[in-house]
């Protein structure tokens, strides 16, 4: 960066990647952002990783999108790949008013033709919107986001299990806490700057326990490491939960004052002994019974848990394991104990709560409960809409194949890459009769819009994010949009003006004001007071910083209980088998950012991870006569890939990982799309798989 005194202005903001919600300053030369550096938030203390402090630079690329395109008359077919740098062949420029009529005019009058996906990557205000154009201007749900994606079926069991969809604590409990389990998640890549308090935890004396099918670096920081199967979540937590019974280690005081139906499951889990789990999950009946007696005789113990427990067809029955866990050992609602899903998009915890989903209107309100939904129709001086939970991402991808939705609005998501089976998604989006995409970049999926509108990143706009410690916080506009690109929230209000709805918000504050009447979440927090400094909910009073433990007194759920549901063991959906003998898993990596549209536009982290890879256990490799950094070709029954293969000990001989960060080897051709049935998430986790050395390598 030169001279790092060399700025015109500095700017406080939000971290644009992930849900810790680092604060940053963001230092301004020539409407060009200069650098990044961390700042005292409650979050981060000054901390940041390597994404937040170098991927910064994909705002300025020179494929960002400048004017609103619509496609050409006579443009080659929908889904062929845009070149960025010749567009023109499939898009003509053209004004604002053009392109926001085209849009309007291809969705107005459509009904439940019409669903919209918006966005984590945008603010509370805009996913507000967004939501509130499908329910208001199309009278139905069909509104999903990628939450879908990630923690769906944890936000289901805890839901139905505690009463609300958010953290019970805070990340930074975890400096009371004695005990700690990271389960199905790898902070060290994926919330890095989470991962810091984590090991600070250790240094101090604190026990962590790391679970996962892949043995991931922060093992290093264990004192147990359990690489159970993949799968395999049900078996061992079940077994776990046996010996606290076994062994009279349950709290049994907090279990009669706090909780319902422990009977039930104290009675289910004699059916699961650590010998008969051992086989099922391959995790030593020994260190079943060490891992169980460490955490429930722990004086204050908390859970962490990511996407290697939700992404499966069985992830609400993962998650309503660990919640029977936390709750029978009276770890919740006291410093230093809690239950916390690590929130992946740095506003997917504020898109959800801002009502950016199918079934649930802001702040978990169901959309079947006419009280709630008169309240909001009050609010926006409107008509009733459906009453029927509306459908999901990956539902919705499948109506557009039986011809029920016909027409889309994409904020900000790219399903054509982050879809399981994306073939079956890139062919839904082809067969639109209208798509409106709204983005920073010509994304996979804009290669099939009708309209294209110009929209501002993170570091434009103005707005609010909740992170994943319910932590509300304002983001700051530190440049100004290139070209005529506009922020998301204004193209919103304009597209809905010309859809027929009387909207007339002049400012982000203006949606923010109106969330808070019927968002008991943000009461006590108001615009002015962010602009002061963070706000984390529940916040008690207008001077309180808000509770980083919650329900110490009751759970929000009848008679202020929280609930036990048993959790029975179901195998993947798709098992190995001779064709497909090994297992495939998918995820993130520490440079890149889920579809990589971002990060791969970002010098610093496209030069240190520029080549889709996969990871192989040594002996793998050796099988398959393939040197490390040699190609590979993964089939699995819904496409192929073929990839750089890197040797990695973390996996099993019987493993693959693939990042899903690359298009040019979109791990999602070869996921299955196989959902849970409560969360309706994908199993992105587990899919048969064949592992060959490829032709040319
Ligand atoms: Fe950004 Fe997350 Fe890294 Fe913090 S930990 S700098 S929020 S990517």
């Amino acid at each position: 960066v030169g001279d790092r005194s060399d700025y015109d202005s500095e700017v406080k903001s939000v971290c644009a990647f992930c849900g810790v919600g680092c604060q940053i300053s963001i230092k301004v030369k020539d409407n060009k952002v200069k650098y990044v550096e961390g700042i005292n938030g409650p979050a981060n203390e000054g901390r940041l990783c390597v994404k937040g402090r170098f991927g910064y630079d994909y705002i300025h690329h020179q494929h960002r999108l400048t004017k609103p395109l619509i496609r050409r008359e006579d443009a080659p077919a929908k889904g062929l790949n845009v070149n960025p740098d010749n567009w023109q062949e499939f898009f003509r420029e053209a004004s604002w008013d053009e392109a926001l009529d085209f849009a309007a005019n291809g969705l107005k009058g459509r009904g439940r033709e019409v669903a919209g996906f918006g966005s984590a990557k945008c603010t509370n205000e805009e996913a507000y919107l967004f939501q509130k154009f499908i329910r208001q201007g199309f009278g139905h749900n069909n509104v999903d986001h990628c939450t879908r994606l990630c923690h769906a079926s944890s936000v289901a069991a805890l839901i139905e299990n505690v009463g609300s969809g958010a953290v019970t604590a805070t990340f930074n409990e975890i400096e009371n806490a004695d005990v700690a389990i990271v389960i199905g998640a790898n902070p060290l890549e994926n919330h890095p700057v989470a991962a810091t308090y984590f090991k600070q935890f250790t240094k101090r004396g604190g026990k962590l326990i790391v679970m996962d099918p892949r043995n991931q670096s922060l093992r290093r920081f264990a004192t147990h490491m359990l690489q159970f199967k993949p799968g395999a979540d049900v078996s061992m937590l079940n077994g776990i939960m046996n010996v606290i019974v076994e062994e009279g280690l349950y709290d049994e005081q907090y279990i009669a004052a706090f909780t319902e139906d422990w009977d039930a499951q104290k009675e289910h889990l004699k059916r699961f002994p650590p010998e008969k789990m051992e086989e099922l999950c391959g995790i030593d009946a020994d260190i079943i019974r060490a891992v169980a007696r460490d955490f429930a005789t722990a004086k204050a113990g908390m859970i962490f848990w990511g996407m290697g427990v939700s992404q499966h067809i069985h992830g609400t029955d993962n998650s309503r394991c660990l919640i029977s866990l936390a709750l029978m050992c009276g770890h919740v609602g006291r410093p230093g104990t809690g239950l916390h899903p690590l929130r992946g998009q740095n506003n997917v915890q504020g898109a959800s709560d801002a009502g950016l989903i199918p079934m649930f209107l802001p702040d978990y309100q169901t959309v079947t409960d006419d009280g709630v939904r008169s309240a909001f129709t009050d609010v926006w001086n409107s008509g009733d809409f459906s009453n029927e939970r509306g459908l999901t991402v990956t539902e919705i991808m499948d109506a557009v194949h039986e011809d029920k939705i016909k027409a889309m609005y994409i904020l900000g998501e790219n399903p054509a890459m982050s879809d399981p089976d994306v073939e079956h998604a890139r062919d839904a989006l082809a067969k639109l009769d209208h798509l409106v995409v709204q983005d920073i970049f010509i994304t996979e999926t804009a290669n099939y819009a009708d309209v294209i509108l110009p929209a501002s990143a993170l570091y434009e706009k103005s707005g609010t994010v909740s992170n994943t410690n319910r932590t509300v916080q304002m983001l700051r506009p530190a440049v100004t949009p290139p070209g005529e690109a506009q922020e998301d929230w204004w193209i919103e209000v304009e597209l809905a003006k010309r859809c027929g709805l009387p909207w007339d918000y002049k400012h982000p504050s203006e949606v923010f004001a109106e969330m808070a009447i019927n968002m008991r979440s943000l009461d006590n927090i108001t615009w002015e007071r962010l602009e002061g400094g963070a706000v984390t909910y529940p916040s008690l009073s207008p001077e309180d910083p808000g509770q980083s433990v919650v329900f110490g007194d009751a759970f929000p759920r009848s008679e202020g209980r929280a609930k036990f549901t048993p959790a029975e063991v179901v195998s993947p959906d798709d098992m190995p088998t001779p064709e497909f003998p090994m297992v495939l898993t998918t995820g993130r990596q520490l440079e890149h950012w889920h579809t990589g549209s971002m990060t791969r536009r970002s010098k610093v982290l496209d030069a240190v991870e520029p080549e889709a890879n996969c990871s192989l256990h040594p002996s793998t490799l050796r099988k398959l006569g393939v040197e490390p950094g040699g190609h590979v070709t993964l089939t699995t029954k819904r496409g192929s890939i073929t990839i750089m293969a890197r040797e990695d000990r973390a996996v099993s001989p019987d493993m693959v990982f693939v990042p899903f960060a690359y298009v040019e080897a979109a791990a999602n051709i070869l996921t299955n799309p196989a959902i849970d049935p409560y969360g309706k998430i994908p199993e992105f986790k587990y899919s048969a798989v064949r592992v060959e050395k490829a032709s040319a390598s």
